[in-house]
Parts: C-alpha cells; sequence; structure tokens
C-alpha cells in the first residue's frame, strides 16, 4: 500500500501515533485488575443506572443541545449562576473548546511536564505551540511557569492535583501565581480530582475564580462520580469567559444519556462521595505500604500513586501484566497506578513487594 498517493494531511498528524488502547492484561490463573486509567471501581449506582434507561428510551430525539437542566444542576451542585458553567464532552472536550477559543498558529499554550497526556495532543491540533515547563520534585513550579509567559501565551493548564504524580499546590502559591498571569492569558485549573483532595492547604478552584475573569476552573464526571464511558466535562468561570467557550461547543456533543446520568449522579453525591472516601482511605494505605517497603512515593491527592521508574519502568510494568495488574506506565519515567477495591491494590502490592528496587 505504500505506493498510495493520500490526500494531503496537516503535518502535525505525522508527530501523532496511532491511539493504542489499552490491552487487558490476565494472570495466570485468571485474574485482570485494571488500574490505569484511573477510573472508578465502582459501576454506576442503581439510581443512576435508572436515570440511563430511561433516557435510552428516547434516543431517536437529538439531545438538548443547551443542557440546560444539567448546566442548572452543575451549577447547583457548585453554588454558581448557570451562565458561569459550560459543558463539554469530557473534560477533554471542554479542553479543546478553551483551544478553540483561544489558541493558533503563533500563540503559546504553558503546562507543567510531565502532566496529563492530553494536553500536548490538543494543543498541537490546534495549530498553537506548546511550552513544557518540567516539574520540580515532582510538583508544578509555578515560578517557572510565571517565568515561562511571553505576549504569545493565551493560556496556561495548572492540573491541581497533578496527573501522573499526583502531587498538588497550595492556595498561596497560586494566589500568588495567578497575580503574575496577565489579565487577557487564561489560567485552566484542572480539577479533574479534587474531590479526593484532603489537604486543607490546597484551595477549591471555585473560591479562586470570583474575582479573577482569567480563571477558568475544569471538572470531570470521570473520577469521582464514575461516568468515564459517558463523557461529561465542565467548566465554571466568569460569565464573559463561559459565554465565549460555549460558542465552540460541537454541537450535540454531550448526549441525552449521559446528561441523563450526570443529573442523576448530582442527585447521588453523598452516596458518591461516600465511595470516594474508601478509595481516599486505600490510597494512603497504598501509599503507606510502599513507603514500608522502601519504594519513594510523591505525597498523592488523587485517586493514583506515581513510582518513578526511570529506565526500570517497562519492566515493572510487565511484571504487574504478569499478575493481571494494568497499570499506565510511562517509558524512561515511571509508572502512574490507579487506586481500585482493596482486591486489586492488594495484588498491585503483591508485585510491587515482589519487585527488585532498592539500590
Ligand atoms: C482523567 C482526567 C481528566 C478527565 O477527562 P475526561 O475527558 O473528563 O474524561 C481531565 N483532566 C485530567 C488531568 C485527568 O487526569
Amino acid at each position: 500500500m505504500s505506493d498510495v498517493t493520500t490526500p494531503r494531511f496537516r503535518s502535525v498528524l505525522d508527530r501523532f501515533v496511532a491511539y493504542k488502547p489499552g490491552k487487558v492484561v490476565v494472570s495466570p490463573d485468571g485474574r485482570s485488575f485494571k488500574l490505569s486509567s484511573n477510573e472508578s471501581p465502582h459501576g454506576p449506582l442503581p439510581s443512576v443506572l435508572e436515570a440511563i434507561g430511561e433516557a435510552a428510551r428516547s434516543v431517536n430525539r437529538y439531545p438538548d443541545n443547551n443542557a440546560t437542566a444539567l448546566i442548572d444542576a452543575i451549577a447547583g451542585h457548585c453554588g454558581v449562576p448557570a451562565d458561569h458553567v459550560a459543558v463539554g464532552c469530557g473534560s477533554v472536550g471542554v479542553s479543546q473548546m478553551l483551544l478553540e477559543a483561544v489558541a493558533e498558529p503563533g500563540a503559546e499554550i504553558v503546562y507543567a511536564w510531565r502532566s496529563f497526556e492530553a494536553y500536548p495532543l490538543l494543543v498541537a491540533l490546534s495549530g498553537a505551540t506548546s511550552v513544557q515547563v518540567p516539574l520540580r520534585e515532582e510538583t508544578h513550579d509555578l515560578t517557572a511557569m510565571a517565568g515561562a509567559i511571553s505576549e504569545r501565551t493565551r493560556l496556561i493548564f495548572v492540573c491541581n492535583p497533578n496527573n501522573p504524580t499526583g502531587t498538588v499546590v497550595g492556595r498561596a502559591e497560586i494566589e500568588a501565581f495567578l497575580d503574575r498571569v496577565p489579565e487577557d492569558c487564561l489560567v485552566v485549573l484542572d480539577e479533574a480530582y479534587r474531590e479526593y483532595v484532603r489537604d486543607d492547604e490546597v484551595p477549591d478552584g471555585l473560591e479562586l475564580y470570583g474575582d479573577r475573569p482569567n480563571l477558568v476552573i475544569l471538572r470531570t464526571f470521570s473520577k469521582a462520580y464514575g461516568l468515564a464511558g459517558l463523557r461529561i466535562g465542565y467548566l465554571v468561570a466568569h460569565p464573559l469567559v463561559a459565554g465565549a467557550i460555549r460558542k465552540t461547543f460541537l454541537p450535540f456533543s454531550v448526549n441525552a444519556v449521559a446528561q441523563a446520568a450526570g443529573i442523576a449522579s448530582l442527585a447521588a453525591t453523598d452516596e458518591l462521595l461516600a465511595r470516594v472516601e474508601g478509595t481516599v482511605k486505600e490510597r494512603d494505605r497504598v501509599r503507606g505500604a510502599l513507603l514500608a517497603d522502601g519504594w519513594t512515593v510523591p505525597p498523592t491527592e488523587a485517586n493514583f500513586v506515581w513510582l518513578r521508574l526511570g529506565e526500570r519502568t517497562m519492566e515493572f510494568s510487565e511484571a504487574c501484566d504478569a499478575q493481571g495488574v494494568s497499570v499506565r506506565p510511562f517509558p524512561g519515567e515511571g509508572a502512574r497506578v490507579s487506586i481500585g477495591s482493596p482486591e486489586e491494590n492488594d495484588a498491585f502490592l503483591a508485585v510491587a513487594r515482589a519487585f527488585p528496587h532498592r539500590g
């Protein structure tokens, strides 16, 4: 097929490898644990399943393109007016909407690295240029990030807690950073893991954006709310910003089943947050056990732990695969391991314990 002439594609596509779905790994005794995508280990609540089933009866109809009932429910949940909210197809979709609104060739988008894998992809697709600022001690270096701002900078992602390291930046640091960002440059505080945070020093973005029209708070239903498969994310920002971003919405891209499930999930917040509490306890147990075994694990406020394995990352990931535990390796850097059920976490800890990592 190599002599086939294809249409001319954008050269940026040459930089991407085709998406490889995570493979299912199975242990010799038939166990398979997926700790690679930071999902909730729990299936949907009965009340959410019922809403999904009810909404499924009407999928011959287009969804509400304004997602009015969902946006009202999110606004009520966050204690903000509805015109401060915009929704999208996952928070990845909302991130793409944000870039649609501000990015163009010549524009620069600043973010920490390593951070969320979607950022470089979305920035490249937007035609803008990524400016990656190395983590310092596995944590956002907000001083260096402020120093990386130029007159071409249009948007800055701050992922708090950071994926994949789990580390956080505190209120005073974030406020000092925001004070240094020009008012015409957006700051997107990606709080995908907000519900797992227990450190009081970490601000809730919703308390910060009020007097800062350039600050956008990004949230998702994919993690604590357990709806990764249905794709709903949202932002909260000044109404002029939320209104501008809504204009970039791909029509109907938050589907009717997702809208109904999102509303039902917000109605079940107490039950869902009780599940999160269990994950937080497991997170602290898993990190404690790893530390006791001599591993170095950055403090994590998310539903995963980070092991900086360097050149041994793939060896470790293969050792996990062999026991039916799939983790997320970043070759040459480290592995991110999601917190699952106690049984899943024990399976991971057994592999970690048997892995020769010291010295
Ligand atoms: C998982 C994750 C998201 C969620 O993405 P969705 O598109 O909402 O599923 C967003 N940001 C970060 C940093 C994440 O790790």
